[in-house]
């Protein structure tokens, strides 16, 4: 199979939206930004033994790579419209190719983007994909303008996804069925398009946390200019997590990766006249509140280990 069949047979892609007038085949793509819309575009790449374990399955390679540029359109309020895809293969291994394209589409479609273009390369196993969404003029969901006062919530239960390394990796024991949970959780995030889209207009400030609660928090903190109080015995866990100690799970919850929620902050207003819809778009829970002492971190009890968020030049 030569780059042009592969292309054909995987990524050239039938039934276009009619906002794309050129997707694959030609030198470039050409789309239509809804008017009245900004565009708004996220890239990252996926590396095959930092990214991802080595041996993870293709099917979850090709939806993860999707699924973690779908939460960073989430965390602005934007709704998906196209991506691109940068590939590097080590081989040409249909197998592999089939069920990649597949965890890739069919998460495409649940979430209405479509592939309009890429490039094809040999090296070791490589994924970049750049992913354009919309959202209304000037109202795309920033991590400024979070304000003292404000409830900080997430968009479900955090330290999933990093328990489920853990237990790849060897260095957790949890009951089957807790273990493929988890599990599931890291390979197959959620991306929560349409908390984010219902978001725009009422939050006053929005992130996903993919480094771990932490971490991510502080970006609020610093382009808010505002504190917060992490109520962390009022966390709310899965039932996997739940069987682990609390400190534990604190340490997965602050310091692990992965999560893919949207971390927003809400008036308690807003939070006390929207609840039941929030909750209808996932797990929503209250993590805290917003404070004015400028990115300053404060617990309700002190975390016993010093945790910090995932940097990859900061080990
Ligand atoms: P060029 O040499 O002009 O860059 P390519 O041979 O790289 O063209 O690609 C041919 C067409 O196939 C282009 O429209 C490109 O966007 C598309 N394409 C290449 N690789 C991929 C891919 N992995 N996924 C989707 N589209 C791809
Ligand atoms: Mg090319």
């Amino acid at each position: 199979m030569n780059e042009f069949d592969l292309i054909k047979t995987y990524f050239d892609w039938p039934n276009p939206p009619n906002t794309v007038s050129i997707g694959v085949g030609d030198d470039a793509a050409i789309v239509q930004v809804p008017s009245g819309e900004d565009l708004l575009i996220s890239v990252d790449t996926f590396i095959s033994g930092v990214h991802f374990p080595s041996d993870t399955p293709a099917d979850a390679i090709g939806y993860k790579a999707l699924a973690v540029n779908l939460s960073d359109l989430a965390a602005m309020g934007a709704t998906p419209r196209w991506f691109t895809l940068a590939l590097t293969l080590p081989e040409v291994n249909p197998l592999w190719l089939q069920a990649f394209a597949q965890g890739l589409k069919t998460l495409a479609d649940a979430h209405g983007i479509f592939l309009i273009g890429g490039d094809t390369t040999r090296g070791a196993l490589s994924i970049t994909i750049q992913v354009m969404g919309t959202a209304p003029k000037q109202q795309a969901l920033l991590r400024q303008g979070a304000k003292a006062g404000d409830l900080l919530l997430a968009s479900g239960y955090l330290g999933d996804a990093a328990a489920g390394l853990a237990l790849v990796q060897g260095r957790l024991n949890l009951p089957a069925w807790a273990s493929d949970y988890c599990i599931k959780r890291l390979n197959y995030p959620s991306p929560r398009t349409r908390l984010g889209t219902w978001l725009v207009d009422k939050a006053s400030s929005c992130m996903d946390i993919s480094d771990g609660l932490l971490g991510d928090v502080k970006h609020i903190l610093q382009r808010s200019q505002v504190g917060a109080r992490l109520n962390t015995q009022q966390f709310r866990w899965s039932k996997a997590l739940a069987l682990l100690p609390m400190e534990q799970r604190l340490a997965y919850a602050l310091g692990g990766g992965d999560d893919y929620e949207l971390l927003f902050t809400l008036p308690p207003i807003l939070w006390a006249r929207w609840q039941s819809e929030l909750l209808a778009y996932s797990d929503v829970q209250v993590l805290g509140c917003i404070t004015n002492q400028v990115e300053c971190i404060e617990f309700d009890q002190m975390p016993s280990k010093s945790i910090k968020g995932y940097d990859h030049f900061d080990n």
